[in-house]
Formats: C-alpha cells, structure tokens, sequence
C-alpha cells in the first residue's frame, strides 16, 4: 500500500493544499496525519475540513489538544498560547469536536503512528540517536511514524547496532525493509529544517520504502494570512527561513 505522510499542518491551507494537490500526483492510495492540523497558521477551519475530508487516519496533537481544552496553554511558549487561543476563538464548534475525538497514537498496516515520539505521543522531540535509542525500546512495532519536531529525518537501528540517524533532504529514500525505524515526514505548514517548503513523505508498505519529498507553495500569501489575523509577526517571518 502507498500512503502519503503528512504532520504538523499548523494552519497553513496553502501549504496543504499544494501538498494534496503533489499528493494526488503520486500513486498514493490513502493519507495519513500525525497531528497538528492547527496551532500557529491563519487557517485553521479550512485545514480541519481538508483533513476531514482527505484523511484516512488523523492523530491529535499538541496544539490540537491545546486548542480543544485538553492540554494547559501554561505549558506552552507565548506565541503558541496566544494563537492556540486566537484558534479557540476562531475554530467552528464541529471542527473542534472532531478534534477532541482524535488521539496522539495509532497503528495502521503495522505502522506504530505517534504525533510526538513512542514514548511519549504528546510531547516528546526525538533528535538525537540516544532518545532514539530509548524510543526503539519502547515501540512495538517495528517501523513508527512521528512528527512534532518539524524535521524530515529517520534513525535506523539495523540489528545487533546502535541506532544513527541523519536529516533527510527532498528526494532522499530510504529501504525500510529491515531493522527499526523512527521516520520523520517533517512539517507540512512549519517546517524548522531550513528548508521553506512544504514537507511530506510517501510511504510504501508492502515494499517498504519511504521517499522524502518537498512541495513549493505559496510562503508569501501564507504570511499575509498570519499577519492580516494578527497574530504574532514571528510565526509569518519563520515561514520564510523555514526555521
Ligand atoms: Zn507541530
């Protein structure tokens, strides 16, 4: 089955719109999201409608679970509270039911799926081989998906070795075919890897395959939108860098 791979929307129906439409290009059959389809971007009842309806599995994270009420805005830094409340304010009554009655984990075609890290599904950043390490421990299965840092990457820990991992840049691949994995698909609507553009991953697990990939998209009118809601000028001008 080909499944394209898509996290941390954040709001941005720019960039997930150009994403669906890169998506429907491939020989994907199904889309699955590891969470954050709010938080941050201007958009967030457009994005909540385009994951209903183009989603097969959608997991609740963070600022998700922040925006329904379930996570404690103190536990957030200052932009995201203030547009994790600006999102309550603005968020139709519908699509926030449908985002209380996500979770932060899953499992699909014997893919572990966690919004943050196996360990911890809400809240935890999986960057280094050593907390690595510790999450291959921890994971049942033997392949996870996870999103939350906003960086494409993958650890791979082959039999018998120490877990490595590395960035992973627009086109790389990976064989998924033996040993355990933690894939990052990267951000959909935030990426923080320096790349600007819109971040997803085309999974294949019959062959077990995993191809990173980047959609152009259009930064400047996403932007505007942050600006024009008045939401902080910080969460406009990092779309830019990608950081
Ligand atoms: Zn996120």
């Amino acid at each position: 089955m080909q499944v394209a791979i898509i996290s941390d929307i954040h709001g941005n129906r720019h960039a997930f719109e150009a994403v669906l439409a890169d998506v429907g290009r491939t020989s994907a059959t199904a889309i699955w999201c590891l969470g954050d389809v709010v938080g941050y971007g201007a958009d967030p009842n457009d994005c909540c409608r385009l994951a209903r309806a183009n989603t097969a599995l959608c997991l609740a994270g963070n600022h998700d679970l922040a925006v329904t009420g379930d996570l404690d805005l103190g536990e957030f830094s200052t932009g995201a509270a203030l547009a994790a409340r600006w999102t309550q304010e603005v968020i139709a009554d519908d699509h926030r039911d449908w985002l209380k009655s996500l979770s932060p984990s899953g499992e699909a075609e014997g893919v572990g799926l966690y919004h943050a890290s196996p360990r911890d599904p809400v809240w935890e950043y999986v960057l280094s081989a050593l907390l690595a390490e510790l999450c291959l421990d921890a994971q049942a299965e033997r392949v996870c998906l996870v999103g939350h840092s906003h960086v494409a990457l993958a650890f791979e820990r082959p039999e018998g070795e120490p877990a490595t991992g590395a960035a992973r840049r627009d086109g790389d691949a990976a064989d998924l075919s033996a040993g355990e994995w933690i894939v990052n698909p990267g951000s959909v609507g935030q990426p923080r890897d320096g790349d600007p553009r819109a971040a997803w991953l085309l999974l294949d697990t019959t062959a077990w395959t995993a191809q990173w990939r980047r959609t152009e998209y259009d930064i400047a009118g996403a932007a505007a939108s942050i600006r024009a809601a008045r939401l902080p000028d910080s969460l406009a001008e990092r779309l830019e860098y990608g950081q």
